[in-house]
């Protein structure tokens, strides 16, 4: 079994695709919590839960009500019927939640088998902690990998969001992969560059994007004068979020 919380046909956001028209699926669940993050979302059952900018796709046990449970390929693939794409295959995302919570799901690798035959350019947007069998299910190397490992500002220990054996792993296998953080303007100085160095030392020639942290507009805004002057300083890519910047905290737009 695997959750589906939502999809919608916008333009990437952020990354090395921003801009791109792409088809977003965002499944259920995520072997981590990301309480640091600070963004509060009130579950159908009238609980406040602190977690991620998506912690309505995270927390299984309040929001599952509102995730719909696919037992059928198809149930995925109808999802493309449904907007008015256009003749050229359109980038595929795959978001969560950790959409790799499903790496070895039946129904996902079919899934995944039949977007790459369909010339799609699928996308996955990971916290880079679970493995890949890349030789088991060498359908992985096709694909890209944003690999969206968490810092100490998220408020995970360090050994549960930073495996160096997973980061090494999908850079040498698979087609593409980038690093991308989140970071805040007060972590800047915190020692923020050596916890980006302990993490892209497993895969040193791999790009790097920040993007400002924040789960609507006020606090992205906020983060992103600082963050810029990092980047330029250590000669990091600076991406936007721009569906933020755009719409806010409107999902699925
Ligand atoms: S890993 Fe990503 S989706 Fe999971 S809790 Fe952290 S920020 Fe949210």
């Amino acid at each position: 079994m695997l959750y589906l919380v939502e999809h919608f046909y916008s333009i990437q956001g952020e990354g090395r695709y921003i801009g791109s028209p792409s088809v977003f699926f965002r499944f259920g669940g995520c072997n981590l919590k990301c309480e640091g993050f600070g963004c509060k979302e009130i579950a159908p059952d009238k609980t406040t839960i602190l977690g991620c900018d998506t912690v309505y796709a995270v927390n299984k046990e309040h929001f599952s009500k509102n995730w719909v449970a696919i037992s059928r390929v198809e149930e995925l693939l109808s999802v493309l019927t449904q907007y008015d794409l256009p003749s050229k295959p359109v980038d595929i995302v795959l978001t969560g939640g950790e959409p790799l919570l499903n790496v070895n799901n039946k129904i996902f690798l079919e899934f995944l088998k039949t977007l790459h035959k369909k010339g799609h350019r699928v996308s996955f947007e990971t916290n880079a902690t679970i493995n890949i069998d890349f030789e088991k299910y060498p359908i992985y190397k096709e694909f890209v990998f944003a690999l969206s490992v968490k810092l100490c500002n998220s408020g995970e220990e360090i050994q549960k969001r930073v495996k160096g054996d997973v980061i090494y792993s999908i850079t040498t296998n698979a087609k593409e992969s980038f690093f991308k953080f989140s970071i805040d303007a007060e972590s800047i100085n915190l020692g923020l560059e050596d916890e980006i160095q302990s993490i892209t030392m497993h895969s040193a020639s791999t790009q790097v994007y920040c993007m400002p942290l924040g789960g609507n507009k006020e606090d992205v805004e906020l983060n992103t004068p600082a963050l810029i002057e990092f980047c330029k300083a250590k000669g990091y890519n600076f991406s936007d979020r721009l569906h933020i910047r755009i719409w806010d905290i409107n999902k699925g737009v």
